[in-house]
């Protein structure tokens, strides 16, 4: 098999992790759990001469990797070609992965897909290989499964441009999902910010057995800390009970923290994961790890006396998990199976299971593929019809290979399985489901992690529950959610009442994992003479130029284009859903800026005075027209203005539309750095109240521009259309490097700058 990882990267991160983890014992004064220490070898300045606080201290970090998905590479690249780098400044890997529709199974599946996205897929290809970037191409697996496989290493910290990055805390990184643009930071070579978490410990005692499984964990944690639970916290899990657990299945359970909002969670380095790194032919890791392993989990003092060193502790026996099915419409609703048919009936859920789905990044380890494949074997020894449709995921070609090999797809297909392609597929809503449109209320159940409306196949009224792979099959050959595998009977197809025994499942494969063909491209070791291939016409992709340095006067006579009402989110200023095809485009994603903030002059979505023509209009057409009048306009909005994701469109789309001030009550901190690296400029009211005197002819001038600095208030005056005028002070937190990227006109063109 190839070996992908970069093995001088990792020891370098061994050699000064030792000495890193020592002087931060030091400076805090006691033992530490091993988030701490992984986060305070991290750094990207000195060390402090105190802790930082928890929850509350910005902290600048130097991740060792970057890994992207398909959909969110795509702009993420666009910029990073802006930076005038020759190669990345840390090993990053492209995985095409979210863009493979799944409609009648994988070979199909995948030449459709490539045929629809080539253009897409042409320029990820030739951007890696460009800028020394490693590309896995369609098929070749999902971005967490491949990292898993090749790249996560216990000690390291990554990000990654996909939510559930997270997943390689299952091989004891500190993994975080992060936007395009903190991404393309880190690739052209600048500190990475992070809010320092808060931790919860969570103490796993006793052991997994028949059929509970890994993702009961995590479906039980979700239950107790909800969705919004873990946001602002690291779980960092320990105790026997941990060390039990697979490599793959702590990798699911670290996978689904991110449907609890957690920053991340992780496991320490212990023999699973040396068997693991062993297994996927990486024991060059597992010896390195194995030289510095206390480093690489916490001190003892931080598993004995948790409560001491961690903000909450939460308290697991394994032994009496049952099997937990979660759903629908949100991955916290936990239901313990013996309890399962009773809820169903109580709340009126659909009982017939129309889909049973298994894989994707959260659960298509070989041990998930196994144990499942025990339980669908039993349908034909015991003369069931599985009554469900059913589906397989495999989340890479190195477990499809292997599992195929080995048996197990057959096993599935005899089932009636359909094995879909190696990639994201029914799990991001990638499903041509038949019949979906009719929108009935139906019921599926899926070993993924998310659940909530829509989110697999459009329909808002498909129940989607949640389980293991193994339930999932269990359910899928019983065809109705009124049942519990561990004590009911099924009626086979000569009328006898059987019973489905425990999944069994081993971790490895006995003859090891196979591949012919895993789906890596080798970036090139000179990518100077190679052509990044963008069609000039395409209207998916478009190369960016770079935004106009400031001119280095006072800005003035700029037209108010919106004055945001309420809430108003990175989703209200760049919507997602059918506009998501354009986010290589920003021309074309720039047509849905800010149509979903609601307007305070007549509470309407995506109307605004137009000032020019003195009509209505859109957001995005009045935002052209003040672009080209050549003054440009201010966006003004209310409290956390640009909460939710850390959506990069959402600053870029302003800049692009010539937008040069957003000033508001509050930011949300993620936006408000994007707006500051765009070069835009990020202000707020001195005086909340001060939001009541924009009016909607208003034209606007910012001024005390010739002494930017950090800490000094800049003045806002309102021309109002009756010739009168208001003015008053504006906040900002602009440090000295961020004054650099407003003159500069956005942070990737002082990169370029310092560059040449
Ligand atoms: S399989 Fe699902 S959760 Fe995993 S990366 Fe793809 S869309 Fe995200």
């Amino acid at each position: 098999m190839t070996k992908v990882f970069d093995l001088d990267m990792i020891k370098a991160v061994y050699d000064r992790m030792p000495k890193l983890v020592d002087n931060a014992r030091h400076v805090l004064g006691r033992p530490l759990t091993l988030t701490e220490k992984i986060l305070y070898s991290h750094l990207s300045d000195s060390l402090p001469d105190r802790a930082f606080e928890r929850g509350n201290s910005y902290v600048d970090f130097n991740p060792d990797r970057v890994a992207m998905q398909d959909a969110t590479a795509q702009m993420a690249l666009l910029q990073f070609m802006q930076a005038g780098k020759p190669k990345v400044a840390v090993p990053s890997t492209v995985h095409c992965d979210h863009l493979i529709l799944a409609k009648t199974g994988a070979v199909e599946d995948l030449k459709n897909s490539k045929d629809q996205n080539k253009e897409v897929f042409d320029f990820l290809a030739s951007v890696s290989n460009k800028y020394g970037i490693g590309f896995w191409k369609p098929g070749a697996g999902i971005i967490h499964q491949v990292v898993l496989e090749n790249y996560a290493f216990p000690g390291g910290m990554m990000i990654g441009t996909d939510s559930h990055t997270v997943n390689a805390g299952g091989l004891g990184m500190v993994a975080i999902g992060v936007g395009g643009a903190d991404a393309v930071d880190v690739m052209a070579g600048m500190p990475w910010e992070l809010k320092f978490p808060k931790l919860i410990g969570v103490k796993l005692t006793g052991k997994l057995s028949g059929w509970t499984s890994a993702k009961d964990v995590i479906l039980k944690v979700a239950g107790i800390l909800t969705v919004k639970g873990g946001t602002g916290y690291i779980l960092e899990y320990f105790g026997e009970g941990a060390d039990s657990i697979s490599c793959t299945g702590k990798g699911t359970i670290c996978n689904m923290g991110a449907e609890i909002g957690a920053t991340t969670s992780l496991f320490g380095y212990d023999t699973k994961m040396a068997e693991y790194l062993r297994g996927t032919s990486r024991a060059e890791v597992a010896m390195a790890a194995d030289a510095i392993k206390p480093f690489l989990t916490a001190d003892p003092e931080a598993y004995t006396h948790p409560e001491k060193y961690f903000d909450q502790v939460i308290e697991i026996n394994l032994s009496e998990l049952e099997p937990h099915i979660n759903g629908p419409f949100t991955p916290d609703l936990a239901t313990p199976v013996s309890k399962f048919a009773s809820v169903v009936k109580e709340n009126g859920w659909p009982e017939k299971l129309e889909v049973g789905l298994i894989g994707s990044c959260t659960n298509s380890s070989y041990e998930d593929i196994s144990r499942a494949a025990s339980v669908a074997r039993q349908a034909s020894d015991k003369n069931l019809k599985a009554k469900s449709e059913y589906t397989v995921t495999p989340g890479s070609e190195m477990v499809r290979y292997t599992v195929e090999r080995d048996g197990f797809l057959k096993i599935f297909e005899d089932m009636g399985g359909v094995v879909l392609a190696n990639a994201c597929g029914p799990c991001i809503g990638q499903w041509a489901r038949h019949n979906a449109d009719k929108q009935e209320k139906n019921s599926i159940m899926t070993s993924f992690n998310r659940n909530f409306a829509k989110r697999n196949d459009g329909n808002p009224n498909t129940h989607g529950f949640v389980a293991s792979p193994e339930i999932v099959t269990a359910f899928a050959i019983a065809g109705t959610l009124n049942f519990n595998p561990m004590t009911d009977h099924l009626t086979n197809e000569q009328g006898e009442k059987v019973k489905l025994d425990e999944p069994q499942g081993v971790e490895f494969p006995p003859q090891g994992f196979a591949v012919e063909d895993a789906g890596y491209q080798e970036p090139a070791v000179d990518g100077a003479g190679v052509e990044v291939k963008v069609d000039p016409v395409s209207n998916r992709l478009q190369l960016l130029e770079p935004f106009k340095p400031w001119d280095g006067s006072d800005m003035k006579g700029m037209y108010l284009l919106i004055k945001a009402k309420g809430k108003c989110t990175t989703d209200h200023i760049s919507m997602a859903g059918p506009w998501l095809r354009y986010r290589g485009h920003l021309e074309n994603i720039s047509q849905n800026l800010l149509i979903g903030a609601v307007n305070y002059f007549g509470e309407k979505t995506n109307a605004v005075k137009n000032q020019i023509t003195a009509q209505v209009d859109t957001v995005p057409d009045a935002a052209k027209v003040y672009r080209d009048s050549g003054y440009g306009s201010v966006v003004v909005g209310d409290e956390n203005y640009g909460e939710g994701s850390s959506r990069e469109h959402a600053a870029m789309e302003p800049r692009f539309m010539g937008v040069k001030a957003v000033l508001v009550k509050s930011f949300a901190r993620i936006h408000e750095t994007n707006l500051k690296k765009q070069g835009m400029l990020a202000l707020t009211f001195a005086n909340k109240d001060d939001y009541n005197k924009i009016l909607e002819d208003d034209r606007i001038d910012i001024l005390g521009l010739k002494h930017f600095a950090p800490g000094m208030p800049l003045i806002v005056r309102l021309n109002h259309s009756n010739g009168s005028v208001d003015e008053f002070e504006v906040h900002h937190t602009y440090n000295e490097n961020q004054i650099k990227w407003f003159k500069a006109g956005s942070a990737l063109n002082l990169i370029k700058q310092l560059e040449n």
